[in-house]
Parts: C-alpha cells; structure tokens; sequence
C-alpha cells in the first residue's frame, strides 16, 4: 500500500504475520494471531453465503470479549460496514442503533440479546442473529456453530478471506459518538480513515525524539512482546483503531478486562508483564493512586496512555510519581476522527502539560473564529481539523453532516488554541462554555482549578440559571474517602485562583463519583437539573 492508500485488509494481513503469538487474553482464554484470522475468515465466508456484502452493515453488540475483534474483521473482510453498538446501551437505545443504521446482520452476547429481545419487531432490517456466551435460543444461531469454540479457532482451516473487491473509499465502519451532547450520531469512515489512523500512530509516537534532533530507539527484536492492559471499551474509536488497531499492527499482546477494578489491573499488568495501561483520564487517575496506595510501581510498564476526555495537568505529575519508569502519553480525538488526532508524550508532555499536543503528520488543522476567519497562535477559537482518518460523515444524515462537514474540514465544536510549534490545548466545548453577562467562562478551566484542591476527585461545572446575567457557573465536586471540606472552602479555593466572575456561585458536594458514560465523560446532561432553578439568592460575585 507505499503506493495505493490502505485497507482494513491490509492490516489484517500485517496482523496474519505475527501467526502465534498470544493476541487476546481473557480470563483463561487466549487467542493467538493464526487463531484470530482464521475465525475472522471462517465468519467472513458465512456472511457472504448468506448473502452479506458490499455495504450491508453488521451489528457488533459484545462487551470486550475475544470474538469481538473476530466479529469486526469477519464483517470487514465479507465487505460489510462493521457497525459496533455501545454495550453500556439499554434495550431501547440498542433497538434505535439498529433501526438507524439498518443492519441485517446482529452479533450479541447473552446479556446484550436479552436487552434486544423484547425490541426485534422494531428491527424490519434485521435477518439473521448470531450469539455468544449464552444458552442456546431458537432465535439466533450460534457464533460457535460457525467458528467453533474460542479454544479450537487456531485448528480451523487457514483460507483466503472472500474474494472481495475493497476500495480504501469504501465504507468500512459505522462507530456511534459517545452521545454527550445529545443523541449519538452514526460516524461513518471509510477504510483509508481507519487504515490511516493506525498506521500513522507509530510514527508519531517518535517524534517526540524526532524534534529533539535524538533518533528514535527501535524496537529490540529479542525484547519480550509487548502487552496493553486494555480497559476501554473496543466499540469505542479508542479502544477499536488506537489500541486493538496498535496491536494488530505491532503484534501486541491484548490482556481484556472483565470489569473495571484497580487492584486486579494491579495484579494483571504484574501478571501480564504488561507494558501499556490507559485509557481515559480518570481510568489513569485511579491506576497511579491504587499504585502508589499499595507501594506497587509495575515495573513492565513502560507507558500510561489515555485521551477522550480532559485531563487536568496534574495527572502526568501524579503518574510520574507513581510509575517512575513509565512514559505518560495523551492525545485529543473524536469519532469523527477516527478517534487520535493528536499524540502527546513524554518530554514534551511534561514541558506542556494542560495540551493534547501536536496533530499526527497526515493531519491539518485551523482554528477559527465565529466569522470562520482564521486566528493566530494562541487565540481561543473553534478547532477545524482536515486529514484522511476524517469520517466521510453522518449516516443517513446530510443535514447534520453538511453542518459540521466542508471541502475536508470538520468543524469539531471543541474550542481550542495553539501554539507556535502546532501544540494544541483544548479549552472546552462549544456547548459546555458559560456565558455570564457577556463574559465567556469555561468550564475546563474552573474544574481544573477545583481539582487542584486535595479533597477533590471529581468535578463539574455547569450552568446556574440568573435572571439578568443569563448564567452563572455552579459546580458538583466529588470528594475523596473521609474528606470534610464544605461548599464554602472550595468556594473560596477556587476565589483564590479564578477571576471572581468564574468562581461556582454555587458548590454541591456529591456523593460518591459523578455519573459518566464509557468514554470516561461526565454525564453532564443529567446533572444539569441540580441547578435547575435560579440562583439570585446565592450572592454573586460583582
Ligand atoms: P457526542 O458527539 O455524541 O455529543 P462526544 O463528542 O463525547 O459525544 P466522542 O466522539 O467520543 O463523542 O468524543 C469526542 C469529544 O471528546 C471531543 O469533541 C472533545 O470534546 C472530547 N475530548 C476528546 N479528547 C479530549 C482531550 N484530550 N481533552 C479534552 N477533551 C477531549
Ligand atoms: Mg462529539
């Protein structure tokens, strides 16, 4: 592909190569590269002698299990679009994905099928169920009638995929945004955007020594495989193109987790020899102090790397301090972008904390203000990004891409500055920006000052109605285990470090963590009705 764009093919080829070597594991299940492709193969062929084919879209409804990456690269490889649902979804939402994307094909786990059950009439689309892990159901047919048992994948026959003509224009995958601001809406990105995306990852995690004039260390061909703790969910664009895609590629070692807990990723990073953890920001956050509270410095791992949501500066210190040893890494993205479009680590990181960094080298980027106009280094402005990981739009929804999607530019609704040597820092979103009186305050920067307070492990801040100022902001904190600190002290924490305009007019101590979606955001929607009334009486700043 030096001369063609890539495909999805292309890396499952590359991924073919790395044979028998461990690719997945998952409790006492692992998997290797040879079994992967041959299960991925074997479900490829039945898709397409039912019929499947050239953009019919095949619903993936798994939580991360070892048949996952087999069910995405069986529907890439019969030329479908693989349309991963989110497993956090309800009956409802999961019924609504289906009908919107119109899959024909539905592969679930037990406990997504029971959610879906009630709702199949509702999905006139859908033909054929194949399940896992669950009792038989006259229903569906099983997975394993079609590639046997994850522990026999590696016996079954070694063929060809279909011979299918792919296209990198073609439609490849159909990942639905977290749903943060509203309804989640069908990205759908074609194979040169996802093949793009993991390809253009490695080179950028050595430009950090590029810049600095240093050459990048190489891989050593006699060091142990490497190994990704991976906790973020693969239906995901993260967890899908950055960390399956990474391995795939690298022929990296996957070690899923059942359920998110810090202590067992403690012990299965030990176990693993692991040596990549991450995730989201606050999946980061619980790993450094689980560490550091059990004296525990994981000695394989040479990376911590998380993005998705933001991160407060502080987090790369307090990983520093927990795994000496371990390079901290970060980036921004979006659906829409195939999920990293910056990459940030190392050195770099530590000299520029609160940024994302600069934008992998096949990506461009503006930042303009409400005219559209561009702006210099350092103004605050909205983040337009151009590059071929850029999805081709919105499934079945002109409006809504016409609206954000221009001659290759994608108006991200992030507001955002950079710098002269195109280091980004994201200042908050559109949406989430208060106007009080005329004066923009953004939130980002209110819940890092609050943060900063020790008590503190969890913050949001949102608007508080006011009859004549419009808005003002209030916040919901979350304190740490015993913690005794009132509204009032972190009222006036935060007065000692914001312009009084900025400072929460109103602070309500939660109890336990803020609710948030698998992404690792904030779900700020619903907690928009804690200030749901006015708050004239809660003595504003002048
Ligand atoms: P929806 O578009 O459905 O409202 P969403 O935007 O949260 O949901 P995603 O595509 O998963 O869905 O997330 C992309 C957004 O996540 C970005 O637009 C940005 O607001 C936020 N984000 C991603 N990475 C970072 C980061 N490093 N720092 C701050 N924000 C980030
Ligand atoms: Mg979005």
């Amino acid at each position: 592909w030096t001369t063609a764009p890539p495909t999805l093919r292309d890396l499952f080829r590359i991924a073919q190569g790395h044979r028998d070597k461990t690719f997945v594991v998952y409790r006492d299940e692992r998997v290797t590269f040879a079994g992967f492709a041959r299960a991925a193969t074997a479900l490829a062929h039945a898709l397409a002698a039912a019929g499947i084919g050239k953009g019919d879209r095949v619903a993936i409804a798994l939580r991360n299990l070892p048949e996952w990456p087999v069910c995405y690269y069986g529907a890439l490889l019969a030329g479908a679009i693989a349309t991963p649902l989110n497993a956090w979804w309800t009956g409802p939402e999961l019924a609504y994905a289906l009908q919107h994307s119109g899959a024909r094909v539905l592969i679930a786990d037990g406990a997504r099928f029971e959610r879906i059950a009630p709702h199949l009439a509702e999905c006139p689309a859908l033909e054929r169920i194949f399940v896992t892990r669950m009792e038989p159901d006259d229903r569906a047919t099983p997975l394993s009638a079609v590639i046997g048992p994850v522990a026999d994948w590696a016996a079954l026959p070694d063929r060809s995929p279909p011979d299918i003509a792919l296209d990198p224009e073609d439609d490849a995958t159909l990942f639905y945004t977290s749903g943060t601001t509203g309804r989640p809406k069908g990205a759908v990105g074609t194979h040169r955007a996802a093949a793009t995306t993991v390809m253009a990852y490695p080179y950028s995690a050595s430009r950090s020594a590029l810049r600095r004039g240093e050459t990048p260390p190489r891989p050593d061909p006699s060091a142990p495989q490497r190994a990704a703790l991976l906790v973020i969910p693969l239906f995901h664009v993260t967890g899908c193109h950055a960390s399956l895609g990474a391995a795939l590629y690298g022929g990296h070692r996957l070690v899923m987790m059942h359920r998110w807990d810090a202590v067992e990723a403690l012990d299965l990073i030990d176990r693993e020899g692991c040596t990549g953890a991450g995730g989201v920001p606050t999946i980061a956050w619980q790993l450094a102090t689980a560490a550091r509270e059990a004296g525990r410095p994981l000695p394989s791992l040479e990376s911590v790397t998380y993005g998705g949501a933001p991160a407060a500066g502080d987090l790369v210190r307090a990983l520093g301090e927990a795994f000496p040893k371990a390079i901290p890494a970060t980036g921004w993205g979006m659906t829409e972008t195939s999920a990293t479009f910056t990459h940030h680590q190392g050195e770099d990181y530590l000299a520029h904390p609160e940024s994302c960094g600069p934008p992998l080298p096949v990506c461009e980027v503006r930042i303009l203000d409400p005219l559209g106009q561009d702006l210099p280094p350092g103004s605050v402005g909205e983040l337009c990004v151009k590059g071929p990981n850029l999805v081709r739009g919105y499934w079945d929804d002109p409006a809504a891409t016409a609206e954000v999607f221009s001659e290759g530019w994608l108006r991200t609704g992030d507001l955002a500055r950079a710098d002269d040597e195109s280091f980004l820092t994201i200042v908050d979103r559109i949406k989430d920006m208060l106007i009080r009186g005329g004066e923009n305050i953004y939130c980002c920067e209110v819940e890092n000052a609050l943060y900063a307070h020790p008590d503190v492990i969890d913050a949001v801040v949102l608007p508080v109605p006011h009859p004549t100022l419009g808005e003002e902001p209030g916040a919901i904190v979350a304190l740490a285990e015993g913690a005794r600190t009132g509204p009032e002290e972190i009222r006036a924490f935060a007065a000692e470090r914001l312009a009084a305009f900025k400072v929460p007019v109103r602070v309500v101590v939660w109890d336990g963590l803020l609710p948030r979606n698998p992404a690792g955001k904030i779900l700020r929607a619903s907690l928009r009705t804690v200030f749901a009334e006015t708050s004239a009486q809660n003595g504003s700043p002048s």
